[in-house]
């Protein structure tokens, strides 16, 4: 990497840090990140296990032996204590000689027993349980981090278009673990990290289960396949759905498919700056209940897409949280009958102030969905 690219790079997580600084004031002194993702976004370090902690001015990487290296390289801006001991001994040296009286740890990411033991190692500090420090600023995304999203969204078309194309021959008698390993190894080909979540291929009656784990069922003539599948690339995540068809289209299916679709619609019309994620998924819910299959949507209609596959805001019924532009979400209604089958449709999309904007480009329609 240039150096001056290098550069501005660091100046991005500076005011990222910069931005966590201004949400905690008032409410602690310091803070210990400790979720991996977040302690990338913060500080450009990809390793995991590690600790960033910000104070006003001032910050510190903790990581051990492993990942000594790769923590200069990628974040040469932030003084770097490779630990030996303990975490808590380590923080401990970070905010000695520091005015610090209170540390808020991630009370959404750590464990009871984590606190347990730095409030041991620090018996004279506060120990502070503090949420949603980071998620809601990693909520709404800058353009290098759409650029990303649209990346890991190709790739994952491209290796589901791959699968597609080989044809209904390629597809029947092979089991649901085989075509999810198929559909990894060509998201892998096409340059992902590795998928983002397990891919779920759900064969049959199988896709009545909103998160089944594929197993050795062989897909058979005139089966649907659910399949939830996603790419991560340079650190960010894709998640699509489609039902693929491999032969006449039984009618009770061809029916929730096409209330699916329309909910889809009508959920991703309605993801605008503004709107709270309750009433995202009242647009989609409502098409669905109107439909009479309300009891058959059991689950909320997306969530936030960035570095984690599940990340804030949450797009369902008790959702407050109101859309803001630079936010990219789910849309992923579902119907699911137990002993037929389900159907569920998953675009990514992002909220401009013009308005939705959907960033996967797979076709819908059950004709181009049919080996
Ligand atoms: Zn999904
Ligand atoms: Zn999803």
């Amino acid at each position: 990497m240039a150096r001056s690219s290098r550069k501005s790079k660091q100046g991005v997580f500076a005011r990222r840090r910069h931005a966590v600084l201004r949400r905690m004031a008032g409410k602690t002194d310091a803070v210990l990140i400790s979720r991996p993702e977040d302690v990338t976004h913060l500080s450009g370090f990809t390793g995991d296990s590690s600790f960033l902690v910000l104070g006003a001015g001032w910050a510190r990487l903790i990581t051990d032996g492993r990942y000594g290296e790769q923590a200069e390289r990628e974040c040469p801006d932030i003084p770097l204590h490779v630990r030996r001991g303990r975490v808590g001994q380590a923080v401990g040296e970070a905010l000695k000689g520091r005015r610090v009286r209170r540390l808020a740890v991630q009370s959404d990411h750590v464990t009871v027993r984590f606190g347990e033991q730095l409030a041991k190692k620090l018996p004279t500090k506060r120990i502070r349980p503090l949420a949603d420090l980071v998620a809601p600023l990693r909520a709404v995304k800058d353009d290098d981090e759409v650029r990303a999203i649209r990346k890991a969204i190709r790739t994952a078309e491209r290796a589901f278009r791959e699968l597609l194309g080989m044809g209904r021959r390629r597809w029947i008698g092979r089991t649901e673990r085989d075509i999810a390993a198929e559909l990894n190894y060509r998201m892998c080909l096409a340059g992902a990290d590795g998928p983002s979540f397990p891919t779920i291929v759900a064969a049959g009656a199988h896709g009545s289960l909103p998160h089944y784990c594929p197993a050795g069922t062989r897909i058979r003539p005139g089966d649907a396949v659910l399949i939830d599948w996603g790419a991560k690339v340079g650190g960010y995540c894709s998640d699509l759905t489609r039902v693929v068809f491999t032969g006449t289209i039984p009618p009770i299916l061809a029916e929730i498919h096409d209330v699916v679709r329309r909910a889809q619609a009508a959920g991703i019309a309605a993801a605008r700056p503004g709107v709270s994620g309750g009433t995202v998924d009242a647009a989609a819910r409502k098409v669905i209940d109107e439909a009479g299959y309300g009891e058959r949507f059991m689950h909320s209609l997306g969530h936030g897409l960035g570095r984690q596959v599940h990340e804030a805001p949450g797009l369902g019924r008790t959702s407050k949280v109101r859309l803001r532009a630079g936010t990219v979400v789910t849309v992923e209604p579902g119907i699911y009958l137990p002993g037929v089958g389900g159907v569920r449709i998953e675009d990514d999309v992002l909220v401009t102030r013009g308005g939705p904007r959907r960033l996967s480009s797979l076709p819908r329609g059950m004709a181009a969905l049919t080996l």
